[in-house]
């Protein structure tokens, strides 16, 4: 007689407005166990009550640290609706609340999801062509900003992990500077079927595209070959846009839009605590190379940090208006501030020596030793009154 196969249902949370690679990637798994999967994307989707109650497997997706609040609501829906069913949370921020998740919340977080619904090993395959057929289209996902609001946007990923160890980045918790490099016939695979469903745009959401030389230019090669249509972006350290420039002045000629950099502060301290590889004066190269190659150039920053003082903010600024970066970069900019998650690479290191914390329930707060640093913070967010920021879709 033939098994009746394993039923799961997906539930996805937030993932920086574009479509949900985190579900999708598991849905194809499971797919590939033998499982029958439906995934609904929560963040644009409402949830219908009766397939809650209907499937004995749930998975709820906690892919940013965004995402954690909707995945903790989702999970008390689920176990409302349906106390029996198994569920399991997965996703990068799962992983690095593991702990408080499990205790806190007595949820799975298990090392293979899949494995975890269907009894059977799963083998992690970084090659996987995530899902994006049980997904909605291209066209729910509205991407926030004037960048590329104008196109219908796909979100594709040509690595796992990345090479750097900035020592704010949840990257580097999770992959500890190892990357996984896609093959480029998969990743074209996803490409082509980007274009076969309205895709106009490619964001890759690498959080370092140029992890080495030669991976993601001969992915752009092989894509302006086939579709020279379509436009891009791509996200880059400030080093690697420096020390790559040619191969990044040549993505422009191949359809290019904007490179996202996190330039993160211009003081020094703040930029070795973080462990950038590059130093304030060479920002000064970067504002050149913008100015005579033409190429757009989209800065991210953190503003406030336990590093610099109001007067070194504002000499900063000041110093990114001189060198004719401030017009480049987006307001909301000048309100964010380093993050600190349990698992952050900076606790117990000399940068946050004599910095008062307190803990929160997934990471940890921080006051500025100096008063007017928060109390500047607070008028700028108040003023600003939220806005999307990102610099990559990892935390
Ligand atoms: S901040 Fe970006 S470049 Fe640095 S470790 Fe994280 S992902 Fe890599």
């Amino acid at each position: 007689m033939k098994e009746t196969p394993v039923s799961v249902l997906v539930l996805s949370t937030y993932e920086a407005y574009l479509q949900p690679l985190t579900a999708a990637k598991l849905s194809r798994q499971l797919k590939q166990s033998g499982c029958e999967v439906r995934v609904v994307d929560c963040f644009v989707q409402s949830l219908d009550t009766k397939l809650v109650k209907n499937f004995d497997n749930i998975a709820i997706s906690v892919p940013l640290s965004d995402s954690i609040t909707t995945a903790i609501k989702l999970l008390d829906v689920v176990r409302e609706l349906n106390p029996k069913a198994k569920v399991a949370l997965f996703g990068a921020h799962a992983i690095l609340n593991k702990v408080e998740l499990e205790t806190q919340y007595s949820v799975a977080i298990p090392s293979d999801v899949a494995g975890f619904f269907t009894g059977l090993k799963t083998v992690n395959d970084h090659n996987i062509i995530p899902d994006r057929e049980s997904l909605l289209g291209f066209k729910h996902y509205v991407y926030p900003g004037g960048l590329i609001n104008d196109k219908v946007v796909a979100n594709i990923e040509t690595t796992e992990g990345c090479r750097f160890k900035c020592t704010h980045c949840s990257v580097f918790s999770l992959a500890k500077g190892k990357v996984l490099y896609k093959k480029l016939e998969c990743v074209m695979e996803e490409i082509a079927f980007a274009v076969e469903n309205g895709a106009e745009h490619i964001s890759f959401t690498d959080p370092e595209f140029m992890n080495n030389a030669t991976h993601t230019p001969a992915i752009i090669d092989a894509m302006y070959r086939s579709y020279p249509q379509l436009t891009f972006d791509v996200i880059t350290r400030v080093d690697r846009l420096l020390r790559y420039k040619d191969a990044f002045i040549a993505f422009f000629d191949k359809g290019c839009r904007f490179i996202t950099t996190a330039i993160e502060f211009p003081d020094d301290k703040v930029l070795k605590a973080l462990q950038k590889g590059y130093r304030t004066k060479d920002l000064g190269a970067l504002a050149e190379l913008i100015k005579t190659t033409g190429i757009v150039v989209n800065p991210t920053l953190i503003t406030f940090t336990p590093w610099v003082d109001k007067a070194t903010i504002l000499a900063g600024e000041q110093y990114l208006a001189e060198i004719g970066l401030t017009e480049i970069i987006d307001p909301v900019q000048s309100t964010t501030r380093l993050m600190l998650t349990k698992d952050s690479n900076l606790l117990g290191t000399p940068h946050l020596e004599g910095i008062e914390l307190s803990e929160t329930e997934f990471g940890y707060d921080w006051c500025h030793p100096d008063q007017e640093v928060d109390e500047l913070y607070r008028q700028r967010v108040s003023a600003m009154g939220g806005g999307f920021n990102r610099c990559c879709v990892r935390c």
